[in-house]
């Protein structure tokens, strides 16, 4: 039983959430008329508590594999590669300059939506960075909190912490990664519906 809800995870946490953000934001950025998606504040606000809520959920089940992440050290924030994407970022900050798929240039929408947040001074906002990986990542963990990362940094689960699920988790997690991919699909119709809209 145990086995089959840790699958059903593993695949709606992959493959199914992989696929569904790489069409979902680049058809938002795609669907978008100039910046008309600043002009749909209410709604994006509205996406953005549903996507903080299940980023929250995703949170506390991940509590019980924090260690495994501890010993790991951070494998899945390899690469300096910019994480946050299009829908990130037009959920959190409507009127980000930052525009593309993926941002290339700037820092992530946290900074703008709750500075005191990510610049406080808790151990792992001071921690050292860690060359070559993500640069929110610090020797004492993400500097980003939960709620406010990238909607696929808090998606994706390895097998090594899938494996210290509960079935219950695993079930709770599912539902979570659904809401997030409906989030992700409801701002890509967003943007279409927002084209014709002035500011
Ligand atoms: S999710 Fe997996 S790869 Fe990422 S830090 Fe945790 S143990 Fe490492
Ligand atoms: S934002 Fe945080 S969780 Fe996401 S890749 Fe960077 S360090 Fe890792």
């Amino acid at each position: 039983m145990s086995c089959i809800e840790r699958t059903k995870f593993l695949l709606w946490s992959r493959p199914v959430f992989r696929t569904c953000e790489i069409i979902a934001n680049h058809a938002a950025r795609i669907f978008e008329n100039g910046r008309s998606l600043a002009n749909a504040r209410a709604e994006l606000d509205e996406l953005n508590q549903k996507r903080m809520r299940y980023q929250r959920v995703l949170n506390r089940i991940g509590a019980s594999h924090s260690h495994v992440c501890m010993e790991c050290k951070g494998k899945c924030c390899g690469g300096a590669r910019e994480r946050d994407a299009f829908t990130d970022r037009v959920l959190q900050h409507p009127d980000t300059p930052h525009r593309l798929g993926r941002r290339k240039t700037g820092n992530m929408a946290a900074y703008d939506v709750a500075p005191e947040r990510v610049t406080s001074t808790v151990a792992h906002v001071e921690g050292e960075c860690v060359p070559g990986f993500c640069p929110e990542l610090t020797t004492r963990g993400c500097r980003i909190p939960y709620e406010l990362r990238p909607i696929q940094c808090t998606a994706y689960f390895c097998n090594a912490t899938i494996n210290e699920l509960s079935p219950k988790e695993c079930r709770t997690g599912s539902k979570a990664l659904i809401g997030l991919m409906k989030v992700q699909i409801a701002a890509a119709l967003l943007a279409l519906k927002s084209r014709g809209r002035k500011s």
